[in-house]
């Protein structure tokens, strides 16, 4: 079995800062990390590992320093990972992003099963799992919480509804998207991680050519959509203060209370 985990670097923080003039994340300064969902991803993945023989492919698209969370994986028990870097990819929105994902598991080939995260911190779309099952066409089941059975050909996974759970049988190859309640995960093995950072490292870079991808649909330029302003609504409430004694303050209060819902919220 052919597990392939998708693993994206993050800036550490949920509190992502603009620029206000171009409207991009401000990065510097900031420690770049997994995406906490995708820890859980590549954990799924290589407990399945651990209980069958799978091989676990760690995938990424990002600039050079996301090799940094692919060496993560690796460390965590990936047997190996594939960065799909180019400058041609920068400036991606949703659907270009899956589609350069889907080129690049298609090159790689040969999969049964996809785990990725249910939503990146900074991006925080939640698109990229469904759209890569729907590049590929095939099965997926997203916000899974539990994995209960992994064959070659059929997994049961229990997912979580706004009502509850539901528990589904996905025929292979499928798509899962998953949440941290799924499992814990483990630290990066030391010996692993240095493996990790040698020059030997099973760690591929692919660029637009090399998984047949034509620049002009990938990146900014393959995007449907483009970011036209970007800013932080600003939710400063108009507070008023009730003057008098105390009975005189009560009596305003319930003077205004008694206008419409509108004036009501407005004060609160
Ligand atoms: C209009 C628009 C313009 C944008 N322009 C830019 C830009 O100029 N520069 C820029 O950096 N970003 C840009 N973005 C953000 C970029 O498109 C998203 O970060 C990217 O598509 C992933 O979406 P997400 O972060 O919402 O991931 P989600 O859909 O929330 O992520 C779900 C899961 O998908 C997987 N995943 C997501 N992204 C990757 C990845 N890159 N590699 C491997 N796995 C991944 C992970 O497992 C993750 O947990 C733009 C987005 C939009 C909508």
């Amino acid at each position: 079995m052919n597990i392939i985990v998708l693993v994206k670097q993050v800036p550490n923080t949920t509190k992502v800062k603009l620029d206000p003039k171009t409207g991009n994340l401000i990065r510097e300064g900031l420690e770049s990390i997994v995406n906490p969902d995708d820890l859980h991803a590549i954990e799924a993945a290589v407990r399945i590992k651990e209980e069958t023989s799978a091989k676990v492919t760690a995938l990424s698209m990002g600039p050079p320093q996301a090799v940094d969370a692919l060496t993560q994986a690796l460390g965590m028990g990936a047997d190996k990972a594939i960065l799909l870097c180019d400058r041609a990819f920068a400036g991606a929105d949703t659907w270009a992003t899956s589609l350069t994902l889907s080129r690049g598991i298609e090159k790689i080939g040969d999969y049964d099963l996809i785990i990725c995260g249910h939503q990146a911190i900074d991006g925080d779309t939640a698109q990229i799992g469904p759209q890569v099952a729907d590049w590929l066409n095939i099965t997926q089941a997203t916000y899974v919480n539990r994995i209960e059975k992994v064959t070659k050909k059929e997994i049961v996974v229990k997912r979580r509804i706004e009502e509850g759970f539901e528990r589904i049988s996905c025929q292979t190859p499928a798509l899962l998207t998953v949440i941290k309640d799924l499992n814990e995960p483990r630290y990066a093995h030391m010996e692993k991680l240095i493996n990790a950072c040698t020059d030997k490292a099973p760690i591929k870079v692919w660029n637009a050519a090399d998984i047949g991808v034509s620049t002009c649909d990938v990146g900014l330029e393959g995007s449907n959509t483009h970011v036209i302003k970007t800013f932080t609504p600003n939710f400063r409430r108009q507070n008023e203060t009730l003057e008098g004694s105390k009975q005189e303050v009560v009596d305003k209060l319930f003077l205004r209370l008694k206008k419409s819902d509108t004036t009501i919220a407005h004060m609160f």
